[in-house]
């Protein structure tokens, strides 16, 4: 890995120009062309004001606001400049390609926010019906572009993802659609993510012998392992606290070894309601000092027995940097209500949840006390009204221009209902069938209207 990145880079690069000299040595595409890729992704971000993610100090800690981007939450980082890249390399190639995803909430909207306008790139999105916020849902269903498909399904996020890997399994219909994912599986937004993680070193440590930490609430470690990449690209970064909601995997998984999937519980922070914490792979991974036979039997074992009890080494070596805990919905609400007393600044609830572990427990505060520490603050306020008015926040700090014109628009979805009756892999399979035919018949279609197209086209020469 070349661990040379963070050195090429100074406090006064812009976002856009360190994930730029991130992606270089990754992509082998020239850096001029990757800052203008980045600047495009970044464009809109911080209503178009630099720095494109505010830094802000809030009493003796920082507050990053990865929610500035145009669906207001993290995702519109990693999904920007991968729609950006993807866009660019089948445009250069004359090639289209199917991104097929699920969400949680925040995953859907930055995704198809950022393909709507790229003509290489048409999109299928699954979301679960009564669990994701009002506005995320809005970001989805009134979007209405011929190459956006949006499908609200009567389950919840695992079943989605496992619906989906029945598709992803299908190696002949993955191949002649040209589909990829842009889950938070997906590589290439994880390596964007560390891109903040640099820039925020850079910002708050100038002297290269500070060390900073970094608080992340986070529920399938896809945010969290964009900052183990910055540490591992010569980052100065000491620890990283991660924060879940009761959906907990990832705090079992750093503070006893136990990496087991245990039921989806519903939260007000709707974005980490999740089980299938695939990016652990990437913990077990880099710390397993590319023992791939290690981070390999553990991942084979999880598949079959659902619950594996990591090796004390390789724990020892994920303490080193890791740290974790668990807040509750009433946790979550009262740093809500603490930090906008004490400060006048509306969290959102996934924000909150970094925020109590800074401020409330003892093992985090200590480990963040002797360096700069920065709360990763992953959405903006305005996305989960229904948790800012449950914290009893004034309306008027979650109100955002960007969410009221969403109100008046109609709206397209399809849906993927539960039977009732039936097992669940039935179900499973037949959403996973329905999803295959759509795209099947999207394809049919486009090729129909190429067919005639170039009928019409052969005509008008003779
Ligand atoms: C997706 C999301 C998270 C969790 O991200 P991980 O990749 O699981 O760490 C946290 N907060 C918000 C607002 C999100 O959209």
């Amino acid at each position: 890995m070349p661990t040379a990145i963070f050195d090429q880079l100074h406090a006064g690069m812009s976002l856009a120009h360190v994930t730029a000299r991130l992606l270089h040595p990754f992509t082998g595409i020239e850096v001029v062309k990757l800052v203008s890729l980045c600047a495009a992704a970044f464009s809109s971000f911080n209503n178009g004001h630099e720095p494109s993610l505010p830094l802000v100090r809030v009493g003796d800690r920082y507050f990053l606001e990865t929610g500035a981007g145009p669906t207001l939450a993290f995702k519109d980082i990693g999904q920007q400049v991968v729609a950006q890249l993807l866009n660019h390399v089948l445009g250069s190639r004359g090639e289209r390609a199917t991104i097929i995803v699920e969400t949680s909430g925040d995953t859907g909207p930055a995704a198809i926010e950022a393909v709507r306008g790229c003509s290489a790139v048409r999109i299928f999105c699954l979301y679960p019906m009564g669990r994701v916020s009002h506005v995320q849902e809005l970001q989805m269903i009134t979007v209405d572009s011929p190459n956006v498909h949006v499908y609200r399904t009567e389950g919840d996020t695992d079943e989605q993802a496992e619906a989906l890997k029945v598709v992803f399994t299908d190696a002949e219909f993955m191949r002649r659609h040209k589909v990829c994912s842009i889950n938070s599986i997906n590589w290439a937004r994880v390596l964007v993510q560390s891109g903040y993680y640099l820039w925020a070193c850079l910002q708050v440590a100038p002297d290269a012998r500070m060390r900073v930490n970094f608080v992340v609430p986070t529920g399938a470690f896809g945010n969290a392992a964009g900052g183990l990449l910055a540490k591992r690209l010569g980052a100065p970064i000491e620890r990283i606290v991660c924060a879940t909601n009761a959906n907990d995997i990832v705090h079992r998984t750093i503070q006893t070894g136990d990496l087991s999937f245990g039921t989806n519980r519903q939260t007000i922070s709707p974005a980490m309601d999740i089980q299938f914490a695939y990016n652990l792979e990437r913990l077990l991974y880099l710390c397993s000092a590319g023992d791939r036979s290690l981070d390999k039997a553990i991942m084979t074992e999880l598949e079959s027995t659902r619950a594996v009890q990591l090796p004390r080494p390789l724990l020892d070596t994920i303490q080193q940097t890791f740290l974790s805990c668990a807040v509750d919905d009433a946790q979550t609400l009262q740093a809500m209500r603490e930090v906008y007393r004490a400060h006048g600044y509306a969290l959102d609830p996934h924000s909150a949840i970094g925020v109590y572990a800074l401020d409330h427990v003892h093992a985090v505060k200590e480990a963040c006390r002797a360096n700069p520490t920065v709360c990763v603050l992953t959405a903006h306020p305005a996305k989960f009204g229904e948790a800012c008015a449950q914290a009893g926040l004034p309306p008027s700090v979650c109100d955002d221009p960007r969410v009221d014109v969403l109100k008046t628009k109609p709206h397209h979805f399809t849906c993927l209902r539960d039977p009732g009756a039936g097992s669940r892999p039935d179900k499973l399979q037949a959403w996973a069938r329905e999803i295959k035919r759509a795209v099947e018949d999207q394809d049919k279609l486009a090729q129909t209207f190429v067919l005639a197209a170039t009928t019409r086209h052969s005509r008008s020469k003779m």
